[in-house]
């Protein structure tokens, strides 16, 4: 396919850009990745999602794309204002395991996790901990460049030596500086944070390395301009991360990046929007989170959760409710039957491909992209060229269609003869005695759906509402 206009929002400019890639031989794309103190849950998936999709719409319109994602292993502090324990550390007591052995435990389950979703792997996983001389040596440019100084109990970043800090988040750091003098501590402003934090004395840290400064370890947002830098060179296309990356952690590997090379540091940022849980942003620290395998254990498919996060806009918010997911598992079904009852593929039909492209094109719109595949689906083509067409779209919903198939279910036979009594009964059109079975067989766990012939049997999913 060959490349054409692709409108994507850009965080830094507020506007729709039409994006044009730096270099021709790939997109380069830096995303934020997890924290591996505690499993992600399907609040972070979404911005993965979003992510994800970003991706294949950006390989749909005929790039390469090159993708690193970080994982956090180490320096994210429990307070953004670098402040407080170490999140892995704490994570550490709390599990009592190691910090190592928590790091990797939970990067095993977010790639666990990100196959169950069908993201497409990135390019380059990276993690910090594997790049602590790299992120050391960026802090030496930027303190030869005189961005830094030191206090009791670490390097910090001078954000009063940038006259544009803040920009990405339009910061008012006047305001900031006002709103914090008393408790500012030994930082000069509100808005410098850690390059690096030095060992507490007389205290030995689970992860702790020499540095030109002292024993410590790196601030959070030093690792992601190091890695950035290390795989897609001093400015690239694209900057990904969760809306509230926008505010501090975005805007400080902002910061750090032209301090050190003097220059912007990627083309776009771009940001996914919250997933919201009774109306308040689902959070590791509330300690109440839903987990991918949460919604498995419940009977759901971690691709329904897929399809529920593309009938929102990535620049809004969703709000999660079980009844959305079950919702979203209705259509997936429906579409997966339809298309998979369309037999072989054939040719794919040009104009709704072309109206595909202006949809996802349009900054990502995945809901109407879904609409158009319903009408497509439900339309007068051919089968074969709605399968063809249909299986295109799929290299950017990622639900799998292509492979999917109707499972076959084993049914006790208990179960089997209450349907058939059932179904027997409402033949006779004995109407009480058939509700009767009904209510029977949903309190054995199964529910029973009348079709045109016969009947279909599934087990139902638990969930609390
Ligand atoms: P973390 O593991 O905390 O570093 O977060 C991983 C990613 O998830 C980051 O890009 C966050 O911005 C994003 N994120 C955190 N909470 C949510 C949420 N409730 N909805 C969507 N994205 C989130
Ligand atoms: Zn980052």
């Amino acid at each position: 396919m060959s490349p054409r206009s692709l409108a994507l929002y850009d965080n830094c400019t507020r506007s729709l850009r039409e994006f044009e890639p730096l270099r021709p031989e790939s997109v380069g794309l830096y995303t934020c990745g997890p924290t591996v103190y505690d499993y992600q849950h399907i609040g972070n998936y979404r911005t993965f999602l979003f992510e994800d999709v970003l991706k294949r719409v950006l390989e749909w319109n005929g790039y390469r794309v090159e993708h690193v994602m970080n994982v956090t292993d180490v320096g994210h502090l429990v307070s953004d204002a670098d402040t407080g324990e170490d999140k892995m550390e704490k994570g550490a007591r709390r599990t009592g395991r190691s910090a190592w052995e928590i790091a990797a435990l939970y990067t095993g389950a977010f790639l666990e996790d990100i196959q169950r979703l069908n993201f497409e792997a990135p390019t380059v996983l990276c993690r910090a901990t594997d790049h602590i001389r790299e992120q050391i040596e960026f802090i030496a440019d930027i303190e030869k460049n005189g961005f830094t100084y030191q206090t009791s109990d670490g390097i910090y970043f001078d954000t009063s030596k940038q006259p544009d800090y803040g920009y990405l988040a339009r910061l008012d750091r006047a305001g900031l500086d006002a709103g914090h003098r008393v408790d500012l501590g030994e930082k000069r402003s509100a808005t410098d944070f850690a390059l690096w934090k030095f060992s507490p004395p007389g205290e030995k840290r689970q992860m702790e390395w020499e540095s030109p400064w002292g024993k410590g370890f790196p601030g959070w947002h030093i690792e992601c301009s190091a890695m950035a830098q290390k795989y897609l060179g001093d400015f690239f296309d694209i900057h990904c991360g969760g809306e509230d990356h926008i505010a501090v952690h975005h805007t400080n590997e902002i910061a750090q990046t032209e301090a050190r090379v003097g220059t912007r540091f990627a083309n776009f940022w771009m940001h996914g929007y919250f997933l919201l849980c009774n109306d308040a942003k689902m959070a590791k620290s509330a300690g109440e989170f839903l987990r991918i395998q949460a919604l498995i254990d419940r009977g759901y498919d971690p691709l329904a959760y897929r399809y529920l996060c593309l009938t929102a806009h990535y620049r809004s918010q969703l709000n999660f409710t079980w009844d959305a997911l079950d919702a979203a598992v209705t259509a997936l079904d429906r579409m997966r039957n339809g298309v998979f009852q369309l037999g072989e593929p054939g040719e794919v039909d040009a104009s709704y491909l072309e109206r595909f492209t202006a949809e996802i094109n349009d900054d990502l719109n995945m809901p109407r992209a879904l609409a158009l595949a319903w009408e497509l689906l439900r339309g007068g083509l051919p089968d074969a060229t709605r399968k063809a067409t249909l299986l295109a779209f799929d290299r950017v919903f990622g639900l799998g269609l292509s492979t999917w198939q109707p499972a076959v279910e084993t049914v006790p036979a208990a179960i089997r003869a209450l349907a058939e009594a059932r179904a027997a009964a409402r033949h006779a059109k004995q109407w009480a005695e058939a509700d009767r079975l009904r209510r029977e067989l949903h309190a054995a766990g199964w529910e029973m759906e009348d079709r045109a012939e016969g009947y279909t049997l599934k087990r139902q999913r638990v969930h609390e509402s």
